[in-house]
């Protein structure tokens, strides 16, 4: 039986847009009241399988657990990562306004063919929207991602952001089926070994230290040297 195709997807995006909400939402089907939901620390890690277009998928989705509210999300977090959920707020200008940060971040620590989507959260907010969705959906099309707005609150829209991302992953396979550098004219499909970068690089759950990289960052990346 074939073994199902590893993907890593990251969340990023400021610090209460509802990254932790939106993944607990999807892997739980879970919602925290937002009294609640404050007073947690943040998931930072599930696993979920699916199954996209007859091909079984194993996704390793990773939350920032908070550490963006210190500005020390490590390239560790990013490497290998084929897929990205860049979150925003649509009633908080401000977590929209961040994103062009984001996206540099991306720049630094992702290759450009990692398939993004922007995801506008708290729709159920529409009395206090501050972004409209023309706004959000240009932004992302000029930032070469796919677009949506959900609520992790009411369930709207979250499974379709995941699916999404998924499914065009699914569509490049470049990033999930490696050719082995040996054999660049077989057209391999890494079998033997379950594909997909994201194993190689510690995909696994517990096994990557986010705290123990940070000075990882200046090595690996782009010279970063804050
Ligand atoms: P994170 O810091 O980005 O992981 O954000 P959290 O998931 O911790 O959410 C921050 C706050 O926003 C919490 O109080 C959540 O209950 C609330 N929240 C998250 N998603 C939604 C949503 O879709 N609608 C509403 N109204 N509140 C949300």
């Amino acid at each position: 039986m074939a073994s199902p195709i590893n993907v890593k997807l990251l969340l990023i995006g400021n610090s209460s847009v509802g990254k932790s909400s939106m993944l607990l939402r999807f892997s739980d089907e879970q919602w925290l009241p937002e009294d609640e939901a404050s007073a947690t620390i943040g998931v930072d890690f599930r696993v979920h399988k699916m199954e996209v277009k007859g091909k079984k998928v194993k996704l390793s989705i990773w939350d920032t657990a908070g550490q963006e509210r210190f500005r020390t999300i490590t390239s560790s977090y990013y490497r290998g990562a084929q897929g990205v959920i860049l979150v925003y707020d649509v009633s908080n200008r401000e977590s929209f306004d961040a994103l062009p940060r984001w996206y540099s971040e991306l720049e630094t620590y992702v290759s450009p063919s990692v398939v993004k989507i922007l995801v506008g959260n708290k729709l159920d907010k529409e009395f206090s929207r501050q972004v409209s969705t023309t706004e959000g959906a240009e932004f992302a099309a000029r930032m070469n991602s796919l677009f949506l707005e959900a609520s992790a609150k009411t369930a709207v829209g979250v499974k379709e952001a995941f699916q999404e991302v998924v499914e065009k992953i699914m569509e490049t396979p470049e990033l999930w089926a490696p050719v082995s550098p040996a054999t660049p004219d077989k057209g391999g499909k890494g079998k033997g070994r379950p594909s997909g970068s994201s194993m190689a690089n510690g995909g696994m759950p517990g096994s990557i230290n986010l705290r123990q990289d940070s000075e990882d960052a200046s090595s690996a990346g782009g010279g970063c040297s804050c």
